[in-house]
C-alpha cells in the first residue's frame, strides 16, 4: 500500500506566501514536494529549508501559463522526486483596476496564470494520478469569486476555478482522484500587502480594518490555508470532492 511518505506533491507559486506555507506543511506531513515558482531563487530557498528540516524537495522555475514549461517541470518532478499525485494550484497574480481602466493585458495576465495555469498543471499531472489510481487536486479560489470591487478579472478567474474544480471532480473521480477548491478570505501575504499599497493604506492599518469585519476577529495567516490543504490531500479526505471550502474566518468575505 502507498503511504503518505511515498507521495509526491507539486505546489505552484510556492516561493512565498500561501504556497510556501503549504509546501512546508505537506513536507512536514511526509510528502516529497516539488516547489514550483516563477521566482527561481525564492523556490530554491523554500526547497532548501524543507531539505534542511529532513524532507525531500525540488525547486523548479516555471511560468504556469506556459504549456512547454509546465510539461517540462512536471517531467522533472516525476524523474527526480517520483510521479506526482498531489497538485496544489496556488500560483496567482492580481492586476486590480476598475472596469473602465482595466486593460486587455490586465485581463489576459490574470486569466493566464489562474485559469490557463491551473488547466495546464492539472492536465500535466493527471496522467500520473490516473496511473496510480489515486490523486488529490486543490485549487486556490478566493472569496473574491463572489464579486469584489476593482477585481473584475481576478473574481472571474477565481469563480472559473470553482467550475473547473467541480468538473475535474466529476471526470477524475473514477480514477481515485478528488478535486476541491479553497476560497480564502484575507490572508496576510505579499498579495494583500500590494492591495494595501494600491488603496494608499499602511499594511498594519489595512490588517486592523479588515480584522474588524471578520467574525473570528483576525485576518488569516498562510498556515491557516496550509492546514486545510493538508486535510484535503490526506487519505482521509477521499469522500470529499468537488467542494469549495471558504476559509475566511466567517461565513462570507
Ligand atoms: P503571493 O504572496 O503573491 O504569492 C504568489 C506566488 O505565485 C508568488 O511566488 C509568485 O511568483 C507566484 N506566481 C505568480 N505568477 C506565476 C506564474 N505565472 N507561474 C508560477 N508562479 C507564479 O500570493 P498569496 O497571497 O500567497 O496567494 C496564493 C494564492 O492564493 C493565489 O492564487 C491567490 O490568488 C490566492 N488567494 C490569496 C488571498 C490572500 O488574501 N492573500 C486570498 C484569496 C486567494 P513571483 O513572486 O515571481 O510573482
Amino acid at each position: 500500500m502507498t503511504t503518505t511518505t511515498d507521495r509526491v506533491a507539486v505546489v505552484t507559486g510556492a516561493g512565498r506566501g500561501i504556497g510556501a506555507a503549504t509546501a512546508h506543511r505537506l513536507a512536514a506531513d511526509g510528502l516529497a514536494v516539488g516547489v514550483l515558482d516563477l521566482d527561481e531563487p525564492a523556490a530554491k530557498s523554500i526547497a532548501e529549508q524543507i531539505t534542511a528540516a529532513g524532507g525531500r524537495s525540488l525547486a523548479v522555475a516555471v511560468d504556469v501559463s506556459d504549456a512547454g514549461q509546465v510539461e517540462a517541470a512536471v517531467d522533472r518532478v516525476a524523474a527526480e522526486l517520483g510521479p506526482p499525485t498531489v497538485l496544489v494550484n496556488n500560483a496567482g497574480v492580481t492586476r486590480d483596476n476598475l472596469l473602465f481602466k482595466l486593460t486587455e493585458a490586465d485581463w489576459d495576465t490574470v486569466m493566464g496564470v489562474h485559469l490557463r495555469g491551473a488547466f495546464l498543471m492539472a492536465r500535466a499531472v493527471q496522467k500520473h494520478m490516473v496511473e496510480a489510481g489515486w490523486g488529490r487536486i486543490v485549487n486556490l479560489s478566493s472569496t473574491s469569486a463572489l464579486g469584489n470591487r476593482g477585481q473584475a478579472n481576478y473574481s472571474t478567474a477565481k469563480a472559473g476555478l470553482q467550475g473547473f474544480t467541480k468538473t475535474l471532480a466529476i471526470e477524475l473521480g473514477k480514477f481515485g482522484v478528488t478535486a476541491n477548491a479553497i476560497a480564502p478570505g484575507f490572508i496576510a501575504t505579499e498579495m494583500t500587502r500590494a492591495t494595501a499599497e494600491r488603496l494608499g493604506m499602511s499594511f498594519d492599518d489595512f490588517v486592523a480594518a479588515s480584522a474588524q469585519q471578520i467574525p473570528v476577529g483576525r485576518v488569516g495567516q498562510p498556515e491557516d490555508i496550509a492546514n486545510l490543504v493538508s486535510f484535503l490531500v490526506s487519505e482521509g479526505a477521499g469522500f470529499v470532492s468537488g467542494q469549495v471550502v471558504y476559509a475566511a474566518g466567517g461565513p462570507k468575505a
